[in-house]
């Protein structure tokens, strides 16, 4: 049995990024950017008006100046003239300055009458101009690798960089295995439950920038999982659920092994999600998650995601973490790293008393995975304890 870092050590092993591909701006959420991308154009790309008034020259701002209006400039439409000493020219957020006029004067400090202001309480020079180049310049860098949010995009697209090259999505070969199980919404026998773990894994997945796929369910015999492995054929990552324990009707490791995995690890020191294992099929990694729902996705949190990760360019590294206080007291940890079910508000996390690794109602309330070291001793309420934070995207408050 092996420690969490270590799995995790041999999982980087087993992944690397895959080849990038371009794609449109307004496809490119959630993607990792994977090379840098260059400013072909400065933003501004002049100097700017940040509001509706009046450009002139900053020497002629001060209270009580009159100036004459001699035109206007709007955003898109540039004042073609020159503003000498004693003008002004009506200008608009986003418009170029005019030349010769180096300030902006905010409308509430202008008193108009006809073709003439009068200035009431100037600015500071040039305190309402946006330089040329002030938000970036020609060749400014977006540095890669990163994974792109709404921000990046609306930068990338200033920079005029409609297609910023990025990783391919993983193809990931997602297989349950078990005589127990049918898909939900097909009708179970008695002695038949609901695969609820692929779909859990689809969406976690999905979330963090793969293409899973869900095959169809191994029943618990060679043949039947060797024919649904041939289907995950040109997957970049395949992923196994159950059958990877030492029951009789555990075959994944044994049917794996047949079909010429070259093994990484077995077990890990770690509660919930003891039976994780791991190895290479030809070029394919094979990530085999415990079949315990609750076991699946804390391993997928702690496994799968920082494999995603690496395999779309980003940095390896384990599920960040974070502190909080216990709101509670809390007894001595077992032997293996405990990955315990807790709910966190406001830096307070209270980790809940039911942990069995078959309560998908108790993990649908929780927000964040308290890491409980091996041996840990007791804590008292108060204590601080590391979480990893579960991005569920759901909410209930
Ligand atoms: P196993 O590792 O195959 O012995 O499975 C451990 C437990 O997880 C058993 O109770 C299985 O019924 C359950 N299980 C296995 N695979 C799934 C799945 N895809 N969805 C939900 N439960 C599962
Ligand atoms: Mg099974």
């Amino acid at each position: 049995m092996i420690s969490v870092d270590a799995a995790l050590e041999a999982l980087f092993k087993l992944v690397s990024p895959l080849p990038t591909e371009a794609v449109a701006l307004k496809d490119a959420a959630g993607r990792v950017l994977a090379e840098e991308a260059t400013a072909t154009r400065a933003q501004p790309p002049f100097d700017a008006s940040a509001m509706d008034g009046y450009a002139c020259r900053a020497a002629d701002a001060h209270a009580g100046a009159r100036l004459k209006v001699i035109g206007e400039a709007a955003a898109g439409a540039r004042f073609a003239g020159h503003v000498s000493s004693g003008e002004a020219v009506r200008i608009f957020t986003g418009a170029p300055l005019p030349s010769g006029a180096d300030h902006v004067e905010i409308q509430e400090n202008a008193d108009r009458d006809g073709d003439t202001i009068t200035l009431t309480d100037p600015a500071a020079p040039g305190r309402w101009v946006r330089p040329a180049g002030g938000d970036f310049e020609v060749g400014a860098k977006l540095s890669a690798p990163r994974r792109l949010g709404p921000a990046d995009i609306a930068l990338l697209a200033a920079m005029n960089t409609p297609a910023p090259r990025v990783t391919r999505r993983p193809d990931v070969a997602i297989i349950s295995t078990g005589d127990e199980l049918v898909m939900p919404g097909e009708t179970p026998r008695d002695d038949q439950i609901i695969a609820s773990n692929a779909v859990a894994l689809h969406a976690l997945l999905a979330g963090a920038g793969a293409l899973p796929r869900m095959l169809p369910i191994a029943r618990d015999t060679e043949e039947s999982l060797s024919s649904v492995f041939r289907f995950a054929r040109g997957a970049d990552l395949i992923v196994t659920i159950g059958g990877a324990s030492v029951g009789d009707h555990d075959l994944v490791r044994g049917v794996a092994t047949e079909a010429g995995m070259a093994p990484s690890f077995y077990r890990v020191a770690m509660r919930p999600g003891k039976p994780l294992m791991a190895g290479r099929l030809g070029a394919t990694p094979i990530l085999g998650l415990p079949g315990n729902p609750v076991s699946s996705l804390v391993c997928g949190h702690i496994f799968l995601l920082p494999m995603l990760r690496v395999m779309l360019g980003l940095p390896a590294a384990l599920a960040p973490r974070v502190t909080a206080r216990l709101a509670h007291d809390l007894p001595a940890g077992g032997p293996r790293e405990h990955y315990a079910r807790a709910r966190v508000a406001r830096g307070e996390v209270h980790i809940f008393d039911r942990q069995d690794s078959s309560l998908l109602t108790v993990f649908a309330e929780a927000n964040a995975l308290a890491v409980i070291p091996p041996d840990a001793p007791a804590r008292p309420r108060g204590a601080e304890i590391e979480l990893v934070l579960l991005d569920t995207n759901s909410e209930h408050p």
